[in-house]
């Protein structure tokens, strides 16, 4: 082992001695084993070469004149160049060697007269071998240390920008959502203390209340939900969540949301972005716009209405055609800002459900008529499967919901294609994620919920965008609103019924082979 080693290290040995036997003999002995020997007679020479240029090791002759060996290690023990060179001390024949003081002075060995061949080249060897490993140590102890370094200068960087953050930043345990460290602009944001939120859960703060739950007991964090789910789900990018704050205000934040593992333990790191204002302004815009258009856009349609009733002349076929269009294109836009008046409305809270005992049967067959032309002409079949019982729900919202779901169903199908709309008794209270799919959660204690289910076998819904399709505004594809006639909000209305039924809508879908939506809605509280 330790000659393997030394193969590779071609060694530099300085001898230094007064006798001149002793010098050859060592010299023409260490060259013969491959090393590189530089002799001198002189303890100050050896003290010069070593300084110029340090050798591996010494040999060093106890006894010289002007200056004794045990100075000479004094000396290159006292020299930063030449302080870590092992040293080992010759003594002639009839030389008294004060073996303490050898050790004292810095010595690492010593060899005595007559030399034994095997073991001076075996001393050589072990203390060669020693002060490479000693080197390698020392090596790894730097690159040690400058790791070290690196690392608390990152973590110096990231704390940093973790405490002076504008965006509100905290980290929690996956396994409890319970708060490991959060930023002032949390504290700013949540109105909390520090001490008020770390190690609490966010369900304890109650800063995510899931306004789509279905029960009475107090609603799932739906913080929680996602922070628990992230291993399986992966990360979250500028979602858009409500947020409730100490005081009981509800902020609208985007939250983004990574796995982090601290010290051994999964941890959720939570980047939000308070856009409560930015949304406000947004609203505001958006209603005063569609206001605005909203008479404009009726007179057009009445001025169209009066053309086409040929109440002004006559129209040549081509301003007919002309006329069709414009009518169209009208009614989408007006369509439109029904949407986006209905929605705003809907989320202010400015439109109550009228709730009434409603027949699940009548409303499926109404919202089956209702589609069955739009249908017809897209030569899609439509099958209903209703179910006769009773539901405590605003029909006329709940029909508006079926109706825009099948109609998507039966827009986004081919000819030929088959659209079902079924209801069935359900045992499950909702959804919960399980390796990137909803799975319902079974609830046998009160197992009365609808489950009303619309499958199409059209064109699918890539899984990137099962839940950004209930957003406002959000389409799979950029042309779906020209070439489909959709406004991209009829979704998002969707879910504001559903959800003002206490109800919940998803969708599964396999690309290229259908989607299934799924409504579900709770029977309990229906008198
Ligand atoms: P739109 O008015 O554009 O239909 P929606 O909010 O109803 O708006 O739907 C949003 C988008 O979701 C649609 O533009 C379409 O891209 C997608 N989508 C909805 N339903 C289906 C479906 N049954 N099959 C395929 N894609 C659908």
């Amino acid at each position: 082992m330790p000659n393997q080693l030394l193969t590779s290290f071609k060694a530099d040995i300085l001898v230094i001695d007064d006798t001149p036997e002793n010098l050859n003999l060592l010299s023409a002995m260490l060259t013969e084993q491959g090393y590189k020997v530089r002799s001198v007679i002189k303890g100050s020479t050896g003290l010069r070469g070593a300084n110029a240029v340090p050798p591996d090791l010494i040999l060093l002759d106890v006894n010289m004149p002007e200056m004794n060996g045990y100075e000479v290690c004094q000396q290159l023990k006292v020299n930063d160049r030449t302080r870590e060179i092992p040293v080992i001390f010759i003594s002639a024949l009839g030389d008294v060697l004060d073996k303490v003081k050898a050790f004292a002075v810095g010595g690492v060995d010593y060899i005595t007269k007559p030399f034994q061949i095997e073991e001076v080249l075996a001393r050589i060897e072990n203390h060669l071998m020693i002060r490479q490993l000693q080197k390698q140590l020392q090596a790894q102890n730097e690159r040690l240390q400058q790791e070290i370094h690196d690392r608390t200068k990152a973590e110096e960087k990231f704390a940093k920008v973790f405490r002076s953050s504008p965006n509100p930043i905290a980290i929690a345990t996956v396994s409890e959502a319970r708060f490991i460290d959060v930023n002032p602009s949390f504290l700013q944001m949540s109105g909390y203390s520090q001490e008020e939120v770390i190690g609490h859960t966010f369900a304890e703060l109650d800063l995510g209340k899931d306004t789509v739950a279905i029960s009475n007991d107090k609603p799932p964090c739906v913080y929680t939900q996602i922070i628990q789910c992230l291993p399986d789900s992966g990360s979250l990018y500028n979602q858009e969540f409500e947020f409730s704050t100490k005081s009981g205000e509800v902020k609208t934040t985007l939250i983004s949301i990574e796995l982090i593992v601290l010290a051994g333990v999964p941890c959720a790191l939570l980047i939000a972005n308070d856009i409560t204002e930015r949304k406000r302004l947004e609203n505001e815009f958006i209603s005063l716009v569609s206001h605005e258009l909203r008479t404009p856009l009726t007179s057009t349609m009445g001025a169209l209405d009066l053309l086409g009733a040929g109440q002004l002349g006559t129209l040549s076929a081509q301003g007919q055609k002309i006329l069709s269009i414009a009518t169209n294109n009208t009614e989408r836009l007006i369509r439109l800002v029904n949407d986006i008046l209905d929605l705003e409305r809907m989320k202010s809270g400015k439109i109550f459900m009228r709730k009434a005992k409603c027949n699940v049967a009548e409303l499926l067959i109404m919202a089956t008529e209702a589609m069955q032309a739009m249908a017809d002409k897209l030569q899609v079949k439509l099958i209903v499967n209703p179910l006769a019982i009773e539901l405590w729900a605003d029909p006329d919202r709940l029909l508006q919901t079926l109706t825009n779901l099948l109609s998507n169903a039966i827009k986004f199908s081919e000819p030929g294609d088959t659209v079902s709309i079924s209801a069935t008794i359900s045992e499950y209270r909702g959804v919960e994620c399980e390796e990137n799919q909803h799975s319902l959660i079974k609830d046998s204690s009160s197992p009365n919920y609808l489950l009303i289910t619309i499958q199409d076998q059209g064109r699918g819904i890539p899984e990137d965008k099962l839940q950004i399709i209930f957003e406002r505004f959000q389409q799979v594809d950029a042309s779906d609103s020209r070439n489909k006639g959709g406004t991209g909000l009829g979704l998002a209305i969707c879910r504001n019924i559903v959800q003002q039924h206490n109800g919940k809508i998803w969708v599964e879908s396999v690309l290229g082979e259908g989607s299934t939506f799924y409504v579900l809605l709770p029977l309990i509280n229906s008198q």
